[in-house]
């Protein structure tokens, strides 16, 4: 699965399933560019690890998804945008009749907006190049509920949307849309959500993980960022040409329950 010469974006990527998307897409053999709202030297250290790793040209652009304007000026920057990764998200747990305004606005712009307004501009680009591979990072949450996550649900159930959409406006082009519905993965996102676990049932770190995230996961394991990456290099490549319009759930079986 050669990804040799095709530019690859990954947004909010300087962590979790982003860097691991990142990674693979650049062992494929793709230019990877990664991004986050930083713009700390750690960031552009990713790029020159991967760069020199795998051989291919990487390097790190800041701009913050919250911002549909920075969203654009991504893609923009880095002229050349054949796979975009819609990674970047944020989460948030509160009853709904508690959730504050500004969570709610943080989390559709970040985890939704910004997918919209990086698949306007890249699209035009992918047209031009004659080939396009667009994957959005949604989640078990994009097809299935859960108490407490309004925003993020919501936003996911709208990726997921936005995704056949965008695959039913290119569906005669050499271009493909689909999403990636990962359950549980043990990044920073998943690591910040569990003291505040612990702390609301009295629990240690191990029966968090046990009991209250795994308890959903029938595989009784996270899905690891490397499986996250080769899901993502495998809808990139020439045998998932007709793939699009769809959601692969990496998940361990929860969205089948
Ligand atoms: P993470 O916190 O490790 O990574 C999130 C990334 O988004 C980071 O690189 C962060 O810098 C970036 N980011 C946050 N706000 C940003 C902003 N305003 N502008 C640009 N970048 C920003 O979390 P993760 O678990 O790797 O999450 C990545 C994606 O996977 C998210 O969309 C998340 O919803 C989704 N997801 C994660 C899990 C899981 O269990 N970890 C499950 C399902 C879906």
């Amino acid at each position: 699965m050669s990804l040799n010469g095709k530019t690859a974006i990954v947004t909010g990527s300087n962590s979790g399933i982003g860097l691991g998307i990142a990674r693979e897409l650049a062992r494929a053999g793709a230019d990877v560019v990664l991004n986050s709202f930083t713009d700390r030297d750690e960031d552009h250290a990713l790029a020159h690890a991967l760069a020199e790793e795998f051989g291919v040209k990487a390097r790190y652009i800041k701009a913050d998804m919250s911002k549909g304007e920075e969203c654009r000026g991504l893609i923009e920057q880095a002229g050349a945008c054949d796979i975009l990764v819609n990674n970047a998200g944020i989460q948030h747990v509160s009853p709904i009749d508690e959730f504050p305004v500004e969570k709610w606005d943080a989390i559709i712009a970040i985890n939704l907006n910004s997918a919209f307004h990086t698949t306007a501009v890249a699209l035009p680009m992918m047209r031009a190049a004659g080939w396009g591979r667009i994957v959005n990072i949604a989640s078990a949450h994009g097809l299935t509920a859960s108490p407490f996550k309004a925003a993020y649900v919501a936003a996911k159930h709208g990726i997921v949307g936005m995704t056949k959409t965008v695959a039913l406006e290119t569906a005669q082009e050499p271009i493909t849309c689909n999403a990636i519905c990962p359950g549980y993965v043990l990044t920073p996102l998943v690591e910040a959500q569990i003291p505040d676990t612990m702390e609301k049932y009295g629990m240690g770190r191990e029966e968090v993980i046990k009991k209250v995230m795994l308890e959903r996961q029938p595989s009784k394991e996270f899905a690891t960022v490397e499986q996250l990456g080769g899901t993502a290099v495998f809808l990139c490549s020439d045998a998932a040409a007709q793939i699009t319009g769809t959601t692969i759930s990496v998940d361990g079986g929860w969205t089948a329950l």
